[in-house]
């Protein structure tokens, strides 16, 4: 892959975007990026004039300082003059929107001026891309749109939506760092239709909202139905922000046991949502979603009160010995974990080492410096952390050195292939080798027949989790099952 560098001396006047010739006298003709670059390091910005046209130079007034593309209300200006806004033209247009994926991340690691001169060199390479035949625009942040006019440069709309996309992922080369980045890009294309510029940039939005839903580095093009889908998870968010309001969300609870003795260590607590209609709604079908909404830091809280509230007679009556919360890596971005979670165990009461925080491993793919500073600050409050559903992610050995970790648990993936697949018990068996290596205790997740929970005793596995001993459970269902499992060990124990 080639890396691009910013500033390129060649790309020092960029021009934009030419809908048919006739026209082309009449579109704009930018700084490019590069130009800019130059301006900031005291030579003038190159501010090549198109031939004059009113609505063009109102439209060119206070372009994006740090990529020298238009900004989004000039180009949603641009888009809702003429001659792009006729929704008769026979002209086939195609509009994409880029999101880049971590480029916090980026700001965070290589410093803010990293970060504008990666955007600036992401900005000339979509122009590059698109050449002639479109324009580009910064539209916030880290995002980008591409809108161009038949004939596409790559043949077809959908060709250039990939070529587009595409041209993110080589390399950056920014300031002194090289950045590899990847984005999600949703895209729309007028396929015959009336549409106006305005409704493919609804389509398009649509779609960059399924390509990030669908995890980074994802280009999805934009089609019939997903219109109806984006409105029923419009419904969901806002019933799930009513019922996080209405503090309605239920917390359930699932055993943890010794392997050897086969106690109840543990429970692990689990966010449940009874929707309006008695449904009850997985927490994968949500947990996502409120963490897109920016409801995820309430919701965690609402959890971990509770879980708090119920398990506190369960401890002081020798049921159990601590209760594991899961704290999704949105909570873990904002210093204020810390002090909320202090105030809240200290409000409740509830003695910090008897909870546990599960954080994911997608935590460990981050940039994880700030994370890994909170963590540290909730370890030494005295909760112990473990790091869930082990083996799933890309796992970053480096980072399990550098979290304060006490436990890992190995995903059920893993678990699950146990008796049938020698790969998977070695793949197990090395992961409780590097956890005892490192000082940690290892779950193993979703232990479903007897058959697993002694193939990982053997393999010196410390806990079990899973359907063999009891599914999540709701807290009255909870107190019954540790009490049943209490009165058959003091009968075994007489
Ligand atoms: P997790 O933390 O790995 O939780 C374990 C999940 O595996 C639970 O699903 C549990 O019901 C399921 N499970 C346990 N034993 C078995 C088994 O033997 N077989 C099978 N097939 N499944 C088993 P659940 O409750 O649906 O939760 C799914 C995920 O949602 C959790 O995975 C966790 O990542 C997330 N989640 C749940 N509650 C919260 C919460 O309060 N906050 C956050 N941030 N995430 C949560
Ligand atoms: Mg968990
Ligand atoms: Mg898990």
């Amino acid at each position: 892959m080639r890396p691009i560098v910013s500033g390129r001396p060649e790309s020092s006047c960029g021009s934009y975007f030419a809908a048919s010739d006739a026209a082309q006298a009449d579109r704009p003709i930018f700084a490019s990026a590069a130009a800019r670059e130059i301006g900031r390091n005291g030579v003038e910005p190159c501010m090549e004039e198109a031939a004059p046209h009113q609505f063009l130079s109102r439209f060119r007034i206070g372009s994006d300082a740090v990529t020298g593309l238009p900004d989004r209300r000039q180009f949603e200006r641009f888009l809702r003059a003429p001659p792009f806004q006729s929704a008769d033209s026979d002209h086939a247009a195609a509009l994409i929107l880029l999101d880049l994926d971590g480029f916090r991340a980026i700001n965070l690691t290589h410093g803010y001026a990293c970060g504008d001169a990666v955007l600036a060199g992401i900005g000339d390479r979509l122009r590059h891309s698109v050449g002639n035949s479109g324009f580009v625009a910064r539209f916030g942040g880290d995002e980008f749109v591409v809108f161009c006019e038949a004939p596409f440069p790559d043949g077809s709309a959908q060709a250039l939506a990939r070529s587009v996309f595409e041209s993110v992922s080589d390399p950056v080369r920014a300031r002194h760092a090289t950045v590899n980045l990847t984005c999600s890009a949703g895209w729309a294309f007028t396929e015959g239709e009336a549409l106006g510029p305005l409704d493919l940039q609804a389509r398009a939005e649509i779609a960059l909202d399924a390509a990030k839903r669908a995890g980074r580095n994802h280009l999805v093009g934009y089609e019939h139905g997903m219109q109806a889908a984006s409105q029923a998870r419009t419904d969901l968010e806002e019933d799930l922000r009513a019922a996080i309001a209405a503090d309605r969300i239920e917390v359930w609870f699932q055993p943890k046991m010794d392997a050897q003795s086969r106690r109840c260590t543990s429970l692990e607590a689990l966010a449940r949502w009874r929707r309006g209609d008695g449904g009850l709604v997985p927490p994968d079908d949500f947990i996502a979603l409120a963490e897109s909404a920016g409801l995820i830091d309430e919701l965690g809280m609402q959890v971990l009160r509770k879980a708090c509230r119920a398990v506190k007679p369960w401890l002081e009556r020798g049921l159990v010995d601590h209760v594991a919360v899961n704290v999704s890596p949105k909570q873990l971005e904002k210093d204020e974990i810390v002090p909320v979670i202090a105030g809240l165990l200290a409000a409740e009461a509830f003695d910090p080492s008897a909870l546990q925080i599960e954080i994911t491993e997608s935590l460990l793919v981050e940039p994880i410096d700030a994370a890994a500073r909170r963590l540290n600050a909730l370890h030494s409050l005295g909760l112990t952390i473990a790091l869930d559903d082990f083996g799933t992610g890309c796992s970053n050995l480096a980072a399990l050195k550098s979290l304060p970790l006490d436990v890992i648990k190995i995903d059920r993936v893993f678990v699950t292939g146990l008796a049938a697949d020698p790969d998977d018990r070695l793949l197990v068996r090395s992961t409780i080798d590097l956890a005892h290596g490192l000082g940690l205790k290892t779950v193993g997740e979703g232990v479903e027949n007897e058959d697993q929970a002694e193939q990982l005793r053997l393999l010196g596995c410390d806990e079990l989790q899973g359907f063999l001993f009891a599914p999540a459970m709701p807290a009255d269902e909870c107190e019954a099952w540790l009490l049943a499992r209490a009165n058959e060990a003091s009968g075994l124990a007489l």
